[in-house]
């Protein structure tokens, strides 16, 4: 059975490449009925974070990416978090010292380079295997100096291969190109490099999925793994397979110091987590050639790894966001509006987070403006500039400043206030949108001649406060007659 992992480094803010890797990961195991770990690889004390932990788990929280064992839910492998397993490492650490597949290695950095430098080989060569054969005596004279080992991987002397799963095909590290890495520092402490491979046989990951920029540990991890199916450690070595860089401006890769990498960046603005995963999804897979839009169901049914592409995949925020709104517009006109309360929320609008928690007037206003911007919206942060009007006191509308511009190159302007005014004035109410827009067409349009195209924007901006908001009619019946006449009478002044 299928048994895939999601074991990220808790540093910084989730990172919308890692949460493709989660995504993928879990879209395997659900396809194939497998099951998803998620692990925290907490080893790096300096640079790993309580906070970026929590976020990771919030993420996946958010976006409802669930997972079957780990973190949270527990397991017959935990404890899930790196930095509960000491005992676990040192015990394999133990097995691999005896069956000699590490050895203790005391030169220094600078004895290294200068080793190098002196046989005329590259710098980038690394460790040059001097500590492979010292004896007892040697080390002993070296602990003598106070000298404290660390240990090695002993690399084999032939080419490491191994098949990737998503590029379909073998990928080959000639021999003498990874140098034996250190997976036990000098105080005992093991590093990545032998805790994230240990961990996977223990847990009996079947498949990695992870970054292309792991890439270049995989063959290290592979010749640990073969020592460690020898010692009984690992039952099976998994399958690799590398997802795609995920480039940004310019064709770089997505930096962690670019807001746009941060995938809580895109849920503040107003993704909703369809069109986020929907565009995730996007990062390196695709559905079908002729359709980019598809629900979680759909990727679960038809995912597989095999059908990843290995070539560096694009953010394309423009492209995201009109994914985004279309799955806006798939939405129930009721969880829409459910979705909207916590932005107007965050802009100060309402008085609270959830919809039912939101006061009769706030919600009968949100279920008929609802309808009125979900088809216009792209995010759901724009629901501060769309419907902030709607829950803004008569006197405190503002005016948006290009939209004031607009007006005022409308010479009628005053007469088209004017007339409005006196036309509501006679009303009883704003009932029927259609009819209001017909009446003030006949005055504006008919009998004073102004372009159907201007004639309503000084009415748009003074009841609205932009030029650009749900359809004016239909707000005006919202706000109520009494509350439009004010409002066009004090942009009049
Ligand atoms: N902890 C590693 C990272 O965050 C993941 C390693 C892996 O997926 O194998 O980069």
């Amino acid at each position: 059975d299928v048994r895939v992992r999601f074991c990220p480094s808790p540093t910084g803010t989730p990172h919308v490449g890692l949460i493709r890797t989660a995504l993928f990961n879990w879209a395997y195991a659900r396809h194939t009925g497998g099951k998803l770990i998620f692990r925290i690889e907490d080893t790096d004390a300096e640079r790993d974070s309580e906070e970026s932990y929590q976020q990771i788990i919030e993420a996946l929280n958010w976006l409802g990416l669930d997972w079957d064992e780990g973190i949270n839910v527990g397991g017959p492998h935990g404890p899930y978090r790196q930095s509960q397993r000491s005992d676990l490492y040192q015990d394999v650490i133990a097995k691999l010292v005896e069956g000699g597949y590490v050895y203790e290695s005391f030169s220094t950095p600078e004895e290294i380079e200068a080793r190098n430098t002196a046989a005329g080989r590259p710098k980038a060569m690394g460790y040059d295997g001097y500590d492979r054969h010292l004896t007892d005596e040697q080390k002993a004279a070296f602990r003598a100096e106070g000298r404290e080992p660390v240990l090695r991987m002993r690399m084999p002397d032939e080419d490491v291969s191994f098949f990737d799963v998503v590029r379909g095909e073998d990928v080959t590290f000639k021999v003498g190109t990874v140098p034996d890495y250190v997976v036990v520092r000098a105080n005992g402490q093991p590093l990545y490099t032998l805790v994230n491979p240990v961990d996977d046989a223990l847990m009996e990951i079947t498949h990695v999925l992870r970054g292309e920029d792991l890439l270049s540990s995989t063959p290290r991890q592979v010749v640990l793994y073969r020592a460690l199916l020898e010692l009984g450690v690992a039952k099976v070595m998994p399958q690799f397979g590398h997802l795609p860089y995920v480039m940004g401006e310019g064709n770089k890769k997505l930096s962690k110091r670019d807001p746009e990498s941060n995938l809580f960046h895109h849920r503040d603005r107003g993704f909703i987590p369809e069109g986020l995963l929907n565009y995730l999804a996007l990062l390196g897979w695709s559905i079908a050639p002729d359709n980019d839009i598809f629900s979680m169901e759909e990727m679960v049914a038809a995912f597989d790894v095999k059908d990843v592409l290995s070539n560096p995949a694009r953010f394309d925020l423009k492209k995201a966001e009109s994914i985004n709104a279309t799955h806006m517009r798939l939405l129930e006109a009721e969880d829409f509006r459910a979705r909207l309360a916590p932005y107007l929320r965050e802009a100060g609008l309402v008085s609270a987070d959830s919809y039912d928690s939101l006061t009769e007037r706030e919600q009968s206003i949100l279920t008929e403006a609802g309808p009125l911007v979900q088809e216009r919206m792209t995010l759901l942060g724009e629901a501060k500039g769309m419907l902030g009007f709607l829950f803004t006191a008569d006197e405190d509308i503002t005016y948006d400043e290009e939209s004031l511009k607009q007006v005022d190159k409308i010479a009628e302007r005053v007469d088209i206030l004017d007339r409005s005014i006196e036309l509501l004035s006679g009303l009883e109410s704003l009932s029927d949108p259609h009819e209001v827009q017909q009446a003030l067409r006949g005055v504006l349009v008919d009998e004073m001649g102004v372009k159907p195209r201007l004639a309503f924007t000084p009415l748009r901006v003074a009841v609205t406060g932009r030029r650009v908001s749900p359809p004016l009619f239909e707000s005006m019946e919202i706000l109520g007659l009494e509350s439009s006449l004010v409002r066009l009478k004090r942009f009049r002044e």
